[in-house]
């Protein structure tokens, strides 16, 4: 591994680490050398698993991040096991699906409780802690949807959205104090969260059709990404939000 891109002796809390693009980037992580707090409401055990299997640390941290309840207790718990924290990857999500005039009050809250209020609130109580050290690197991830309108998920646009004037706004208030502050917005990638997109042939169609790249990405495809933003080779860039799409918003 380039110096530039080493991570050996660093701390990542990588949320929603279980599954899909989260499991995928604390992997990539682990694999330039950093240790691994897996912070969800199911545990990362299998992520645990491959994590050792690099020969890094990797604990597990019980948190629903529906509420905010949890963000303190997610850095103390990380801080006791791990003893500091470089890296923080606020990856957890969710998405309701629903026309615009049939959309409910419970799946606008849910997702934007999720997506943008613990975002916020993980990133303020990790931020006040990367600055006390003066370094850190926090990567939210975005989507498509914080550059583009999308149809039938008005909260996941609008959390979306808001994760993209979040990401610039911290990078405005800690790029001084020794805090990059990026996302990665990935494209159309194959995990949970897009099954009804592939389970509708139509739809399927005409999302492949648009994809310069010709294919769906894998969740693997954003490790990269987050090895750059986490890593030393990143420590100029602020506020940017870095697309993995295969070429999606260039078409
Ligand atoms: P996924 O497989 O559904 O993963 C979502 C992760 O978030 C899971 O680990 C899930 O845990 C966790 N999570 C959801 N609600 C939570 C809660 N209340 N508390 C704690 N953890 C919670 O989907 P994914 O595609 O990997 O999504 C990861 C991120 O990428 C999301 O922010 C998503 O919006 C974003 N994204 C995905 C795509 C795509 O094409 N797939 C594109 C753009 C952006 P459980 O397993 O317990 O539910």
């Amino acid at each position: 591994m380039s110096a530039l891109f080493d991570l050996s002796g660093r701390v990542a809390i990588v949320t929603g680490a279980n599954t899909g693009i989260g499991q995928a980037i604390a992997l990539a992580l682990a694999g330039a050398g950093a240790d691994i707090a897996a912070v969800g409401r199911t545990p990362a055990t299998e992520t645990r698993a491959k994590v050792e299997a690099l020969g890094r640390r990797a604990v597990l941290v019980s948190a629903d991040l529906s509420s905010i309840e949890s963000v303190d207790r997610i850095v103390s718990e990380t801080l006791n096991a791990l003893g500091r924290i470089d890296i923080l990857v606020n990856n957890a999500g969710i998405i309701r699906r629903a026309d615009s005039v049939d959309f409910t009050e419970a799946d606008w809250d849910a997702v934007i409780d999720t997506n943008l209020k613990s975002v916020f609130f993980l990133a303020q109580a990790v931020g006040r802690h990367m600055i006390s050290q003066g370094s850190g690197k926090i990567i939210n991830i975005a989507s498509m949807l914080t550059f583009q309108g999308g149809i039938r998920v008005p909260s996941y646009t609008a959390s979306k959205s808001g994760v993209g004037g979040l990401t610039k706004l911290l990078a405005n208030e800690w790029a001084a104090k020794g805090v990059n502050v990026n996302a990665i917005a990935p494209g159309y990638i194959t995990t949970n969260n897009t099954d009804a997109l592939r389970a509708d042939p139509d739809r399927n169609a005409s999302i492949l059709a648009r994809i310069p790249a010709a294919r769906w990405g894998d969740a693997t495809d954003l490790g990269g990404a987050a090895v750059f933003l986490a890593s030393t080779a990143s420590n100029y860039v602020d506020g940017h939000i870095l697309a993995v799409d295969g070429g999606w918003l260039a078409r």
